[in-house]
């Protein structure tokens, strides 16, 4: 496997509706939460503080082929959870372990390796800014965002955009609409480092 291919080439060589077709998997549907495993994982670096969320588009609109993808070790990759269209919710690693979904990274802190202290989540989405998000998704993405900043000292989401090294590697999540998570009240930092927003909130 060309495991260091550029991950948007690869990604775009993986036939969705084939992994679909070889993995029983049931959508639970809107906010629902299952757990499907992911063997991508390692231990966070000790007494590392979860303060990130990161939001991903998939690059496919297939949440089943998606799922199965991560529980492949060949993939090398993995999310926290990933949303549906549907609003379904799947998570496949526990937030105490380290995702593989950001790659060579950094935040606007300067701090490297931003799966060490972060969470991840993919928006089921083709990512050619042709598909818009549906509103059962961006109701889930919101209300799984208001949970894990209840249960961890969050003070960022960001975009793997504005993360991924070397800037411009990563355009994702595309045209998400950000002010829909304003309300949340922690700083939304997205866009290309090179025009960095302010923290706002
Ligand atoms: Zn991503």
């Amino acid at each position: 496997m060309l495991i260091q291919a550029s991950a948007l080439f690869l990604t775009a060589m993986i036939d969705w509706d084939a992994l679909e077709q070889e993995f029983q998997f049931t959508a639970p549907g809107p906010n629902k939460v299952v757990w499907v495993e992911s063997p991508n994982i390692n231990d966070r670096p000790e007494g590392v503080k979860i303060d990130t969320i990161v939001l991903h588009h998939t690059a496919s609109s297939n949440l089943a082929g998606t799922v199965k993808w991560f529980t492949m070790p060949e993939s090398q990759v993995s999310a926290h959870f990933t949303i549906g269209q549907d609003g379904s919710i799947v998570q496949q690693v526990s937030c105490l372990k380290r995702a593989w979904h950001a790659g060579q990274s950094t935040d606007y802190l300067g701090r490297k390796g931003v799966n060490d202290f972060s969470i991840g989540i993919e928006i089921v989405n083709k990512g050619d800014g042709t598909e818009p998000y549906t509103e059962p998704q961006m109701r889930a993405v919101e209300l799984l965002c208001k949970v894990l900043v209840t249960w961890y000292p969050i003070q960022q989401i960001t975009s793997h955009e504005f993360i991924a090294d070397p800037e411009g590697r990563k355009n994702d999540p595309i045209d998400y609409p950000w002010e829909r998570l304003e309300s949340l009240g922690v700083p939304l930092i997205y866009g290309r480092k090179s025009e960095r927003k302010p923290p706002q909130g």
